[in-house]
């Protein structure tokens, strides 16, 4: 069997700080798998511009002037975590066998990469980098992310359990996932979509070596939400079972006012009538406000925007 010609996908906003050494780390990886033959000669690395503000794109171009193997994509603007791999993917999704998709920090072990192939030779179209451990990551971050793989999984997304971006995609699967044509690429819930063949490889997740977590609560909360009501109805449903026991409780109510009315007891008061109606509308407000949110997916969706501009490319 030929070595796969493998892309190494990495998406980078504001990574100055790390690149160098994210460079460093991979090139000296990707040379020794090369040399054992696990991948082919002619595979190669693939840094996304995501609309950095700082010397990011700069430094790519710089490391593409010294290697010929390193590919820069620059975009338009920030596009966001999941349209900077789908950018870098969709480009050269003719030009190599498998594709690999790793954050800049390198917090996900490189060294699973070599596992990640073996599963491929051995036939998986898809394997999944999972976290282990993540004893590297805080208290907060960790317990936020387990219990939003907990909830998306109840809800009948069908996440793998502590993967994040870190995974490896074959030809084939790429091509499908071109036709998922959403703007919100919420890929850790869509490619389990794809089905095929796949594997997980599992790891400990490291620290980040320099810069910054990109992902700040507000940005982590916002993400999480997105796939949320990008794939789950479920919120609505829950809003409508919400709609059944208020109806339910609004017949009683309505009930017990009759009952008072026909036994006479008709002083006017303040508190029943206050009381519903501030439940009510508090509900219905809160009802109304999670529809419109679903309303706001369909109009973002129906727009058919791009999901990326690409506006400069360098070592094509
Ligand atoms: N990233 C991006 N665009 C963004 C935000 C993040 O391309 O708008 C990249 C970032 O450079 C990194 C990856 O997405 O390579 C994951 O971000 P980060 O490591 O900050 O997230 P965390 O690991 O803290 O969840
Ligand atoms: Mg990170």
């Amino acid at each position: 069997m030929n070595p796969a010609r493998l892309l190494l996908v990495i998406p980078c906003y504001n990574e100055e700080a790390i690149l160098y050494r994210t460079y460093a780390k991979l090139n000296t990886y990707y040379n020794g798998i090369k040399e054992q033959g696990l991948i082919a000669e002619d595979s190669r690395i693939c840094f996304v511009n995501d609309g950095s503000r700082d010397k990011t794109w700069q430094i790519i171009e710089e490391l593409a002037a010294k290697d010929a193997s390193v590919i820069g994509v620059g975009l338009s603007r920030n596009f966001g975590h999941q349209s900077a791999i789908m950018a870098g993917l969709e480009q050269h999704v003719n030009d190599y066998d498998c594709f690999i998709t790793i954050d800049a920090d390198l917090q996900d072990d490189i060294n699973a990469i070599t596992a990640m192939i073996e599963k491929h030779r051995e036939g998986a179209r898809i394997v999944y980098g999972v976290r282990s451990d993540r004893s590297s990551d805080s208290w907060f971050k960790r317990s936020t992310a387990e219990g939003f793989y907990v909830l998306m999984q109840k809800m009948g997304v069908p996440v793998v359990f502590n993967h994040a971006d870190f995974r490896l995609m074959d030809q084939r699967v790429l091509k499908e996932l071109g036709n998922f044509r959403e703007i919100n690429m919420f890929l850790r819930g869509i490619v389990p979509l794809i089905g095929f063949k796949n594997e997980k490889v599992f790891y400990s997740r490291l620290e980040r070596e320099a810069g910054e977590t990109k992902y700040p609560l507000s940005k982590m909360l916002l993400f999480a939400w997105n796939g949320i009501t990008s794939f789950s109805t479920f919120p609505m449903r829950l809003v409508l079972y919400f709609g059944f026991v208020n109806f339910f409780i609004a017949m009683l109510i309505v009930v017990y006012i009759l009952f008072s009315f026909l036994i006479g007891r008709t002083v006017p008061g303040w508190t029943s009538t206050m009381l519903p109606l501030t439940f009510f509308s508090g509900f219905n407000m809160m009802a109304l406000g999670l529809i419109g949110e679903y309303i706001g997916k369909i109009y973002e969706e129906v727009k058919g925007r791009p999901r990326y501009i690409i506006e400069k490319i360098v070592n094509e």
